[in-house]
């Protein structure tokens, strides 16, 4: 994970102007520095961090946390308030604390978001691909019972199964 986080983009010339993202980790707060002749979306995604913002995002997430709290969120009832609190207690305890004029709780809560919604929309789509190849359920089950019941032989049954 280090590798890909070590990614060198641009970091400044005359095509683009620099930014600075707060990058969000579960024990840490890290501050990058990217350069928007590229898309500061994909740079940051290439080095593992997902950002509130497609465009200029102040804020970016470690995708390891953000597949933790989706996950979480699906066994518990979701409470991004909570867990922007607590997260910013526990990094604050540690001398990590936001410079960003917008708050975690509103970048974090943004990033969630979308994150959850690509997840969701991925997952919606390989179900799609996959039924490509499924066959209908009445068509195997009727090749079942012929097979179980109607005195079907082995060679049947791998036809239409
Ligand atoms: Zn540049």
């Amino acid at each position: 994970m280090s590798e890909v986080r070590q990614v060198v983009g641009c970091v400044g010339c005359h095509a683009g102007r620099s930014l600075k993202v707060a990058c969000i980790f579960f024990e840490r707060i890290e501050t990058l520095t990217l350069c928007t002749c590229t898309s500061p979306a994909l740079q940051l995604l290439q080095r593992g961090l997902f950002p509130c913002a497609p465009l200029l995002p102040s804020l970016a997430v470690d995708l390891n946390m953000l597949e933790f709290v989706n996950g979480l969120f699906v066994n518990a009832a979701p409470n991004t308030t909570a867990w922007c609190e607590t997260l910013e207690s526990f990094l604050g305890n540690r001398r990590y604390k936001l410079s960003t004029r917008n708050s975690l709780h509103r970048c974090f809560g943004a990033a969630m978001q979308w994150y959850a919604t690509l997840i969701d929309k991925k997952n919606h789509q390989l179900a799609n691909y996959l039924d490509q190849f499924r066959l209908p359920a009445t068509h195997c089950s009727g090749m079942m019972m012929l097979f179980l019941f109607g005195g079907g032989d082995l060679f049947t049954l791998n036809l239409f199964v």
